[in-house]
């Protein structure tokens, strides 16, 4: 048994290993630690009280996988619902499909019974207004100072920064089993063009889980995983005969044919293979994730490799 997360997963540690102690799934596992992330006011790269888009709107993005069928669910650009992972559950439960964007996964979130809510908390909106502050020119903005539509292409590209992109939730667990489940949350890059996807709700890109090999869920710069499919890399290095760490490497080394100077790849992402080894890589120095695993009593953090791209 074992469960394991990005930093910012901590806050859900607790949820999602007492489902695993109670001979619950994978499955189960990683979608009830999620959701307490998703509540999580304070993490602004998550659910309720992530960063909005560039016209304010908070726009959620999440998968979850099960590797014993590789059955998928995600959703994406869901605006008015704090439960994206929730929600994606349910499209690999309910629905032949497996991904759900903008009006159409509200409009299922609804046929679910969960309520809509305001997910724009009063912080998130003032980092919004001071991230946007002084990096649009005035002639960007109508008389009642809104972005005109127009003008919506440049401001993206003036106003959103990759190298500021940090966040998203990963949480990848293994049950008594012996299954394993991934899910990824995210409210994506903040200011981002509204309907943009990142890598979060992507199979393939920032989320994947094979029972036969082993998972993979990414952060960071959510183009690149989605360009170099990143998460089904690992997967694919570990089919091959990799070690855990050498196939993580190979994966970010992947990366390097992008075409992007390396001070710009910015990735990160966790990893388990089938025999229960963990360990999690960023582009990044100094970058943790949180572990649990039996006989532990909590959850403890670890350091991550830095890989080169
Ligand atoms: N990967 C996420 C995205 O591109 C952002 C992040 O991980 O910080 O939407």
């Amino acid at each position: 048994m074992l469960l394991i997360a990005s930093a910012n997963g901590a806050v859900g540690m607790a949820a999602g290993w007492a489902i695993l102690q109670a001979d619950g799934t994978a499955l189960d596992a990683v979608e009830a630690a999620t959701r307490k992330v998703e509540d999580n006011p304070k993490d602004h790269s998550v659910g309720y009280g992530g960063y909005p888009n560039l016209l304010g709107e908070v726009e959620l993005d999440a998968s979850i996988m099960e590797g014993a069928t590789l059955r998928a669910g995600a959703v994406g650009a869901l605006r008015g619902f704090r439960h994206p992972i929730s929600v994606a559950r349910q499209v690999l439960e309910q629905l032949p499909h497996v991904l759900l964007v903008g009006e159409g996964a509200a409009r299922f979130a609804t046929e679910l019974g969960m309520q809509p809510e305001n997910l724009l908390t009063p912080p998130a909106e003032q980092a919004w207004r001071a991230g946007l502050a002084g990096r649009l020119p005035e002639e960007f903005r109508d008389a009642q100072g809104q972005i005109m539509e127009r003008m919506l292409a440049r401001a993206t590209r003036l106003a959103t920064d990759p190298e500021r992109v940090a966040g998203t939730v990963n949480f990848i667990a293994q049950d008594a089993a012996g299954h394993i489940a991934s899910a990824v949350s995210t409210s994506g890059w903040a200011w981002k063009y509204p309907g943009r996807l990142g890598d979060s709700p992507i199979i393939g890109a920032g989320n994947y889980a094979d029972d036969r090999y082993g998972a993979a869920a990414c952060t960071g710069w959510g183009e690149l995983a989605i360009r170099a499919s990143t998460a089904r890399s690992v997967v694919m290095y570990l089919q091959h005969g990799y070690a855990l760490e050498d196939a993580c490497r190979a994966a970010f080394r992947d990366l390097g044919a992008l075409g992007l100077p390396p001070e710009h790849c910015l990735m990160s992402l966790i990893a388990l293979d089938r025999h229960g080894q963990h360990c999690a890589v960023s582009t990044a120095p100094g970058r943790t994730y949180v572990y649990q695993a039996q006989g532990m009593a909590s959850h403890a953090e670890l350091p991550r490799l830095v890989a080169e791209v």
